[in-house]
């Protein structure tokens, strides 16, 4: 049975950016949010360390330093007018949040506390500077429910559960959506004026990984499925510490509060490889260090991964080293216990995962997949391009992780994407409910459900045997060995081969359910199909690119090449080929640079 629906916005998604477009758009238009997940499961939720605003509460801050810090992490890639946009409207937007009510960590005057993070600094002296605004180690928790408790009071319509599958267009414009009611198998059409999606990452296609499960790349895979480019996919960030082989992440906070890497010499490895910020250098420079020390036998015991050091003694004897000191300038000397308060969920996770006390022993870890730089292309007015001349493609909007403004370019600073989904989030829900009040509804065409019945019914028809579980398998192996932290041509032309010859398997998946309720074996076996998507474009489009920047670092190309490479990749999917083209990187004020740490 296929259900219909009508609503001017419809927003794909209830994490950061999905709600926060959706309060802004239900102020002046009838908004509906659809989510696979109950909204406050969304991954927004498992942020830790925080959101980076120069508020200057603790020390002198300027939105132009963020600016100047968020180009540089992003290696000169990302277009400093949206990065500007971005940083300036950070001060504002977590004031905003505030007011909403959101529960932030305090300094003992009563201003939002404040932690240093990987890649922020003060410009003039170079060193750390503390921008990251915490709610302990909560921070993604505390949003997500502070933004959901404002939706539900703004009334917007919530379809949980509801899984899509489609985006419809009439004549290149967009004019809904398809979806799955998870709880009876039904298919629902949505008929809307202007579609927002925040559909969230697709960490899943990494072996070692942050990411919900939920990180499937829908949102990315839907719209190339409809003809629509994928921006810059070779950019795929490793955080320097998950939890050694399970890839649970430990905030960057932790470092942040003075937390230091080690390697099997006891050594503080990072001081060779970025003697100014040393733990607090950029992730893709940290990974890579990681990286190398275990490649040259400095491994723990000879092993693929090193020690996160935040015993209170070994902060304290690096406090005055760094430079860490309090408001009355001096070396800042903490107890197990105020750590324990400011990072308690990483203790938990510490003690749980991996048996050990942080406060009193070191942590096992290693670099693990976290965050998607590229995805949807889109201005910074969240509205989607359809190709390298910036054409907008009518009624389709994107904001969050699915999207590639770009603000992040090569490399995304920590807390940088909690507040890209608050300030594009709010520009989607703006601009999304101004567009539907031009605009009105697109007729759909005769049969909408078409193209999804077909995916679904292919893989209920499926009796080739061919395993869900082994295909991910397969794949998750291959883009953790050959399109990981460092890449060759050789292996990500292998890889690419790989996701062809999975592609080709999965039309052969069968699934066991074939009932219609709660479906989600079914679900699943869809959600593969995004990933291998995703993961054949990020392998093509990264053996295209012949230089290291950011998080794409070559061991056959080690230095950036700005002459030919300073440039956007978007990416079609055409059957298993997939079609290049670039458009350029917008610089305002800064030129690039050498980046150095
Ligand atoms: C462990 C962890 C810690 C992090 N810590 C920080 C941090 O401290 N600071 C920081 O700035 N960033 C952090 N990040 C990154 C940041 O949290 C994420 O990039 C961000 O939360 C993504 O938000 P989003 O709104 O784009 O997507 P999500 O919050 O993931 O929401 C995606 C939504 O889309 C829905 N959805 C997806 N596909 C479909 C579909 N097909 N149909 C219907 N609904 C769908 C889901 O149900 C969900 O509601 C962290 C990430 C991780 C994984």
């Amino acid at each position: 049975m296929v259900q219909h629906h009508q609503h001017e916005v419809v927003i794909v998604g209830a994490g950061g950016a999905g709600l926060m477009a959706a309060l802004y758009a239900s102020r002046s238009a009838d908004t509906a949010v659809l989510s696979k997940l109950y909204p406050t499961r969304s991954h927004t939720g498992a942020a830790q360390g925080g959101i980076g605003a120069a508020l200057g509460n603790l020390e002198e801050d300027h939105a132009d330093w963020h600016t100047f810090d968020t180009v540089k992490g992003s290696d000169y890639l990302g277009d400093q007018d949206a990065i500007e946009y971005m940083c300036t409207q950070a001060v504002p937007v977590v004031y905003e949040l505030e007011h909403m009510g959101l529960p932030f960590s305090r300094n003992p005057d009563g201003t939002i506390a404040q932690r240093r993070f990987g890649g922020h600094t003060n410009n003039e002296t170079k060193k750390p500077v503390m921008r990251s605004c915490y709610a302990a180690d909560r921070t993604g928790h505390m949003i997500l429910q502070t933004l959901y408790q404002q939706c539900i009071k703004n009334k917007v319509n919530f379809y949980d559960e509801f899984h899509v599958l489609d985006l419809l267009m009439r004549d290149g414009v967009v004019n809904g959506v398809v979806a799955v009611e998870l709880a009876t198998g039904d298919l629902h059409v949505f008929h809307a004026k202007s579609v927002v999606f925040a559909t969230g990452g697709h960490g899943r296609v990494w072996e070692v990984t942050s990411n919900a499960y939920a990180y499937t790349g829908d949102g990315v895979a839907i719209a190339m499925r409809r003809g629509l480019p994928a921006q810059d996919l070779e950019f795929f960030q490793f955080h320097p510490t998950g939890i050694f082989k399970m890839g649970i992440l430990i905030t960057e906070g932790v470092r942040g509060e003075g937390g230091i890497l080690v390697n099997d010499q006891g050594e503080r490895f990072m001081e060779r490889y970025a003697p100014t910020v040393k733990d607090l250098a950029s992730r893709d420079v940290v990974s890579r260090s990681i990286f190398l020390e275990v490649k040259e036998g400095r491994g723990i015991n000879g092993g693929r991964y090193v020690h996160l050091d935040m015993r209170p003694e070994t902060v304290n004897k690096y406090a005055e080293l760094d430079g860490r000191t309090g408001p009355d300038g001096k070396p800042l000397i903490v107890t197990g216990e105020q750590l324990l308060s400011k990072v308690p969920d990483i203790v938990d996770f510490a003690r749980t995962y991996l048996g050990v006390d942080p406060i009193k022993e070191l942590m096992p870890i290693q670099p693990t997949a976290h965050y998607a730089m590229g995805g949807i292309p889109t201005n910074f007015h969240t509205q989607v391009l359809a190709d390298a001349k910036g054409a907008v493609v009518p009624g389709f909007f994107a904001a969050g992780e699915v999207a590639c403004v770009s603000v992040h370019g090569a490399n995304r600073l920590g807390t940088n994407s909690l507040l890209d989904l608050v300030v594009f989030g709010k520009e989607a829900g703006i601009k999304a409910a101004e567009y539907a009040k031009g605009a009105d509804y697109k007729p759909l065409d005769e049969d909408p459900t078409a193209f999804t019945r077909e995916q679904l019914d292919r893989l209920l028809a499926g009796k080739g045997g061919e395993k869900i579980v082994t295909i991910a398998e397969e794949m998750k192996m291959k883009m953790m060995d050959d399109v990981g932290v460092f890449r060759t041509a050789e292996g990500m032309h292998s890889a690419a081969e790989k996701m062809r010859e999975l592609r080709s398997r999965y039309l052969n998946v069968s699934v066991d359910d074939h009932g219609r309720r709660f479906n989600t074996d079914l679900l699943n076996a869809w959600e593969l199909g995004c990933l291998l998507d995703v993961a054949l474009v990020t392998a093509v489009s990264a053996e295209a690119r012949p230089e290291s920047r950011g998080a794409h670092a070559r061991e056959d190309f080690p230095q950036r090449d700005d002459a030919n490479w300073l440039k956007h990749s978007l990416a079609w999917l055409d059957g298993d080929q997939v079609k290049l083209d670039y458009k350029p990187v917008t610089i305002t004020k800064h030129q690039p640079m050498e980046r150095v740490y």
